[in-house]
């Protein structure tokens, strides 16, 4: 990646809040000669940074660490065998010291100062002229982190929660905003109006299409927006999979869409601490149905989207676990690509995963099981059609969704169709919330079990042999804890 633009944030900490200790500032240092002292690990990561630049890098050391040889191999640097003479600052536009000699780093500063060149003595912030920040790369925007040489621990953990904030597609957004420039100002004569239709650009769903690296549907809508600068512009619907229950196990970009949105529409199954991780602002329009009974019918469901969308609104759809895994997320996005409204869709960890993590029951294993297949146990019209004889085979998980009704005819199909009585199962409630539960027992007695229990939605049901292992682990672990509570009591 090449850093050769400008960059748009500067995030500095003022030590005192009112005057800052140093100017953020970014170089252009294309071509430049650059003087890097030492030939260390130190010294590898500052080249590989100032490659990146595009810097014309001259290391001087008497010797170089692999990273540095290979550099100097593919001819990517340049090699001063030997230690730091004063005649080396001579034509640097920058200086950086990385050796552990303090003599020398003193020297290299001294020398560079009365150069007037500017010096940086990595990890010496007294023999240091510029410092350098921490960097969040989404060339051509780049963000640069500092803490004034306070705190490097604080500047790398802002960084961390910057890089995480700023999708990592927003580099070609800022591409496609420098190429379409041209025409825009050409079309959108006043500046004033222009502002506001590339206000509206980076909020709506030509940005959001950009960051999904969906860079032909952005140009589409784009030029549509070009064409109504005045109109109402295009909305966006954003099918999000919310996971299944825990609010940690949101993707970061769900996170994102949930806090820009407009209108959020969502299930019964999103769980309430992650619709309140939404824009507080956003309107909320609750669908959710219960097994058996559709709050409203999905026909409505996609017409709605369609409407909310038409009104150039961000629409979130938030779904349970994943859109596409028993979603109907596919019924939706038919509507939408028949209303010509531009759509993304974000995957979420669905209910399987979320609940074999938490559950501790791998959906595969070298030993147990080869296959793993995720089936729906919701009838249609009172019948579970299903090919009960793949379904049967051994060395495979199970996993029903919506199961938890049909599990007395599930049991029964699958020991008609061969697999043994004794085969493990379990059933996990609520996956991955607080109230999670774990029952499991086998294939031929889990309906009693099932029976016995009041079992709150939703449920998933796992069979195969992988069940053994949630029960061998479950056996350590409560030995383990029943001796800690021993120790303790
Ligand atoms: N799209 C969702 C599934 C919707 S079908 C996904 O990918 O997870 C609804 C079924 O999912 C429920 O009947 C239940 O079987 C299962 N399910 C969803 N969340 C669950 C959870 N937290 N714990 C257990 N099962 C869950």
């Amino acid at each position: 990646m090449a850093w050769n633009v400008l960059a748009v944030w500067t995030v500095a900490i003022p030590l005192n809040g009112v005057s800052m200790d140093y100017l953020p500032i970014f170089l252009d240092i294309r071509s430049a000669r650059v003087l890097v002292v030492g030939g260390g690990e130190v010294a590898a990561r500052k080249v590989a940074l100032l490659q990146n630049a595009q810097a014309q890098v001259i290391v001087v050391s008497p010797d170089l660490v692999p990273a540095l040889l290979e550099m100097k191999a593919a001819g990517a640097i340049t090699h001063i065998a030997r230690s730091f003479a004063v005649e080396d600052v001579a034509g640097a536009r920058i200086v950086i010291a990385a050796t552990n000699h303090a003599a020398t780093n003193k020297l290299i500063y001294q020398t560079a100062t009365a150069a007037r060149v500017p010096v940086n003595v990595v990890d010496h912030p007294a023999l240091c002229t510029f410092i350098m920040p921490s960097v969040i790369d989404r060339s051509p925007v780049l963000i640069a982190v500092s803490s004034g040489g306070t705190s490097p621990v604080l500047a790398r953990l802002l960084r961390a929660r910057l890089e995480s904030l700023v999708a990592s597609t927003y580099g070609a957004l800022a591409a496609f905003m420098a190429k379409r420039r041209p025409e825009v100002r050409q079309r959108i004569t006043s500046p004033r109006a222009r502002r506001r239709f590339w206000e509206r650009v980076l909020q709506g769903p030509t940005a959001e299409l950009l960051l999904a690296g969906q860079g032909v549907a952005a140009a589409q809508v784009f030029d549509r927006e070009l064409a109504q600068p005045e109109g109402d512009g295009a909305g966006l619907v954003s099918l999000v999979g919310a996971g299944p229950g825990d609010p940690d196990l949101l993707t970061l970009r769900a996170l994102r869409l949930m806090q820009e949105a407009d209108v959020v529409v969502h299930d019964r199954l999103v769980a309430p601490p992650i619709l309140a991780l939404c824009r507080r602002e956003a309107q909320r329009i609750d669908v959710g149905k219960n097994a058996g009974h559709h709050a409203v019918p999905q026909e409505q469901i996609n017409q709605l989207l369609v409407d909310l969308a038409a009104t150039g609104q961000r629409v979130v759809r938030l779904k349970g676990g994943d859109p596409f895994v028993f979603g109907r997320g596919g019924e939706e996005i038919d509507a939408l690509v028949e209303a010509g409204i531009p759509f993304q869709v974000v995957p979420g960890i669905t209910a399987a995963l979320g609940c074999a993590a938490y559950g501790h029951l791998p959906l595969t294993h070298r030993d147990y099981a080869q296959s793993c297949v995720f089936v729906t146990g919701h009838c249609r019209k009172d019948t579970l059609e299903l090919n009960w004889e793949s379904l049967a085979r051994p060395h495979q998980t199970l996993v029903f969704y919506m199961g938890v009704a049909a599990l007395p005819a599930i049991s029964r199909e699958l020991m008609a169709h061969g697999l043994p009585a004794t085969t493990p199962a379990a059933l996990i409630e609520r996956g991955t919330t607080p109230e999670q539960r774990v029952l499991t027992g086998t294939l031929a007695d889990l309906p009693q079990i099932v029976a016995q229990e009041a079992i709150c939605p939703p449920t998933l049901i796992v069979i195969g042999e992988v069940v053994r292992l949630h029960e061998r682990w479950k056996c350590r672990t409560d030995r383990a804890e029943t001796a800690d509570l021993r120790a303790a009591g």
